[in-house]
């Protein structure tokens, strides 16, 4: 970027702070959470509100400049990564809460605020943000740009479920309001659930208002021990059809406990055992909440589970969830690893898992498997292990693209919520029927006819 257009920028951004020329960008801000990939930018910045990212959407426009919008970076697969230069825009310093609104239970805020602070600030306020992907320090932007799942979708759904009204910037710095607070809508097509889930490729998201819940009174869990995976997911349809309401159903084979056993130093139920099914519950009621327990423990019995552990006591529970939440900083603790977010139909997890066993076996290359039982969405960590950087390429090119052929062959899909980014793009684009791709790009262009928000990401 040359003086003049720095210039001009400064007019926009007039606070030396906020405004970051490309020799002073730290590196994190050109990258995603993993950090192997690496791009370049002219400027970083950081606008306040709406206004600001309206007239740096309009200058990029005029000078025909790529945009990557940036949450609070915690993507993992280099969503993130500023791959044609032009400007970074990082969205963490609008993030204030608007408004709580108790009468229409939503709330109003920028997107740059944290899913950690929203959710702590609700709770305190007897109200509940059901959204919970692993990650809480990610911002509301970017869940909603990625359309974030997590562990409560089972019961409660994903991100998209609790987007009501989205304020955006188009790409030639236009702002538009799409949706409201109403619970409802069936007024012309959803241009908001375009946006959800688009990757930052379609528009800016500049404030967000989120349908919000009471917060339940009491929350509970249990362990299943089952003898093999294949027993414990056939549990899961049939707990689900006994009429049990858990909140989250996760599925844990013995292997990838053990290294999360190792990580934190701490001890999980039932050790004997080769795989589990970790449950949570909540609800109005101790008495609702037992008896749906109860439900899972007898259709778990049924379908063969070997012992079943109840638990009340929260430090009990916060251990358990402490394994179950570190399993990919555990194996990052044991070897650099390529994570795999694939979804298939429920009942296909356990032939999801038996194929990459099989796929363990041919190529050489260790996987770890673990994920939402509750709606089949399965993460993988392809480890590295001591491969040099020319032979990891080859192994883990190959490996991706005999898993993501099987997962569509399955009928299931490259992601379930971590989004497709640049990372999965090649295997995306090998496994979606062309007619899809066409109708996207022809989206893309009456959103972004100079194609300059994210490019080069997703169906690009
Ligand atoms: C340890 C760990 C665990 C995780 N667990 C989960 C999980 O359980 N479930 C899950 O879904 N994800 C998970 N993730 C992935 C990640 O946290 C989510 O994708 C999250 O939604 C990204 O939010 P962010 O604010 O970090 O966005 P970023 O990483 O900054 O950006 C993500 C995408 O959103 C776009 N974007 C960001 N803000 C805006 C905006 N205001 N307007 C337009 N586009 C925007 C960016 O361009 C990019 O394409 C995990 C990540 C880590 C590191």
């Amino acid at each position: 970027m040359d003086t003049i257009h720095l210039k001009e920028l400064e007019k926009i951004i007039p606070d030396a702070g906020r405004l970051i020329p490309f020799d002073l960008i730290e590196d994190k801000f050109l990258s995603d959470a993993l950090g192997h990939r690496k791009g370049r930018a002219d400027a970083l910045v950081f606008p306040l509100s709406t206004g600001e990212v309206k007239d740096l959407m309009a200058f990029a426009y005029q000078y025909e400049l790529p945009v990557t919008p940036r949450g609070a970076g915690t993507n993992l697969t280099g969503a993130t990564v500023p791959h044609s230069g032009g400007l970074v825009l990082d969205f963490s310093r609008m993030n204030r809460i608007l408004e709580i609104d108790r009468e229409t239970l939503t709330a109003t805020v920028e997107p740059g605020l944290l899913l950690r602070d929203f959710q702590q600030t609700l709770e305190e306020r007897g109200l509940f943000y059901p959204p919970d992907p692993g990650e809480k320090t990610a911002s509301l932007g970017g869940n909603i740009a990625t359309n974030a799942g997590g562990m409560r979708a089972v019961k409660y759904g994903v991100t998209r479920d609790y987007v009501r009204g989205l304020e955006i910037v188009s790409s030639d710095g236009t702002v538009i309001m799409l949706g409201g607070k109403t619970a409802k809508d069936a007024s012309g097509l959803s241009l908001k659930n375009l946006i959800i889930g688009s990757e930052g490729t379609l528009a800016l998201i500049t404030q967000c208002i989120l349908k919000i819940l009471p917060l339940p009174k009491i929350s509970m869990g249990g362990v299943a021990a089952f003898p093999s995976l294949e027993t414990g997911i056939a549990a899961v349809t049939q707990i689900l059809m006994a009429g049990s309401v858990p909140t989250s159903i996760e599925f844990l084979e013995r292997n990838v406990v053990s290294l999360g056993e190792a990580y934190t130093g701490l001890r999980f139920p039932f050790p004997y055992a080769r795989a589990y099914l970790v449950l949570s519950y909540d609800g109005a009621s101790r008495d609702a909440v037992l008896n749906s327990m109860e439900l899972a423990e007898g259709a778990a019995r049924n379908a063969g589970a070997e012992d079943f552990m109840m638990i009340q006591d929260q430090a009990v529970l916060a251990e358990i969830w402490q394994i179950r939440g570190c399993l990919v900083k555990a194996v990052e603790a044991v070897s650099e690893q390529e994570p795999v977010d694939i979804v298939v139909p429920i009942n296909r997890i356990s032939d999801f898992i038996d194929y990459v066993h099989q796929l363990e076996g041919e190529s050489g290359m260790k996987m770890t498997a673990f994920g939402h039982a509750g709606d089949g969405n399965v993460h993988l960590c392809i480890m590295r292990e001591k491969r040099g950087a020319e032979v990891w390429k080859r192994e883990l090119e190959h490996v991706m693209s005999a898993l993501y052929r099987h997962i569509t062959a399955m009928g299931g899909l490259v992601s379930g919520e971590h989004g497709i980014g640049l990372s999965k793009r090649p295997y995306y684009l090998e496994n979606t029927d062309p007619e899809n791709l066409y109708l996207m790009r022809r989206i893309k262009a009456v959103f972004d006819p100079k194609n300059l928000l994210n490019p080069g990401k997703v169906y690009q």
